[in-house]
């Protein structure tokens, strides 16, 4: 049994109530490797934002759960080697599918996990997320949990078609569940291809595609309910056009792919939104550094030639959504 507190890792309890009370969301960035962590820590740490380092359990996987968590625990001195004397880390399992997995993760160190049984009936989805939480919160360790399906595939899970929350249940389901936030679903999706064209509008100037709206009146519903309670949104990455179309132009093949706009995420980020998901914008801004050194330099062999500057990419994506789209700089509780 690892204590993540002995690692210098905090749950989200704090930074939550903080986040909800200065109308700023906190970041939850996915990673699975070295360079991402380090433009993670870099961006956060420069900023003085809290973060939310979160590993799926296809990253636990990829990269192996030791591994991982001592790339976490190295986080937090690099965060304090980068100025940042107070820093405020949490490690995150994204989409937990058991009991036991969800289990695992605390007893490695994890400071707060995802438990995702909202494919599950809801009373099913309730014990569930309950037994989670009694585990949990012996360790002081914040539960999220999920009610509503988001639409979309990433990693090992996907669904076809997504189901709004339904605001008269987040009430029963937070009570009974004890869970700390609630992840729901107001149209935001998984993934780099979050909607078909078909559901989309094309600006007539631009003759770019516009995806639908977030069904905002669904926030306002789960709010009116949950004052104050901490909602989190997946699947929230912009896949911003410029690296698609220097994928595509540079021989990647991502046709349509689109995402959430980002007014519409700064606007959630001012409500009880308190933590927003962003995995898919940084393996885009990877890929695009990685193409363009590979095809200005086709000799290059040297894997720091071409992962540096993705890394250095990365660090720019990360400081834009901290900055324009979070408002979670400068935020830290600590900031000297
Ligand atoms: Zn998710």
């Amino acid at each position: 049994m690892v204590d993540y507190k002995s690692l210098g890792l905090v749950n989200t309890r704090e930074m939550f109530k903080r986040a909800i009370n200065g109308g700023y969301a906190i970041p939850a960035f996915n990673f699975n490797n070295m360079e991402q962590l380090q433009a993670i820590i870099k961006a956060s740490s420069d900023l003085k934002s809290p973060v939310i380092l979160q590993v799926s359990k296809g990253a636990r996987n990829y990269a192996n759960a030791t591994l991982l968590r001592y790339m976490a625990q190295g986080a937090v001195e690099y965060a304090k080697e980068l100025g940042c004397k107070h820093p405020e880390v949490v490690l995150h399992l994204d989409h937990g599918d058991s009991f036991e997995t969800c289990k695992s993760c605390i007893d490695y160190g994890f400071s707060s996990v995802m438990i995702d049984a909202s494919h599950l009936p809801f009373e099913e989805n309730i014990a569930l997320t309950k037994k989670v939480v009694e585990y949990a919160h012996q360790f002081d360790v914040t539960v999220e949990a999920e009610l509503g399906v988001l639409a979309g595939v990433e990693d090992e899970v996907s669904a076809a078609e997504s189901h709004y929350t339904k605001p008269e249940e987040v009430i029963e389901f937070s009570q009974r569940s004890g869970c700390d936030s609630l992840a729901i679903s107001i149209g935001t999706s998984h993934g780099a291809y979050k909607f078909t064209p078909e559901q989309c509008t094309r600006d007539p100037k631009t003759g770019k595609l516009v995806p639908p709206p977030l069904a905002f009146d669904v926030l306002d519903a789960v709010m009116e309910k949950l004052p104050g309670f901490p909602i989190v949104l997946h699947g929230s990455s912009s896949v911003p056009q410029e690296y698609v179309d220097e994928i595509n132009s540079l021989g990647g093949k991502l046709p349509d792919a689109i995402g959430i706009p980002e007014e519409q995420l700064r606007k959630a980020s001012k409500s009880a939104v308190c933590k927003i998901n962003i995995d898919s914008d940084s393996r885009l801004a990877f890929t695009a550094a990685v193409r363009r050194v590979l095809y200005s330099k086709p000799g290059e062999f040297d894997p720091r030639k071409f992962c540096g500057p993705a890394r250095d990419e990365m660090e720019k994506m990360y400081k834009h959504k901290i900055i324009d789209v979070l408002g979670s700089d400068n935020k830290l509780a600590q900031l000297d």
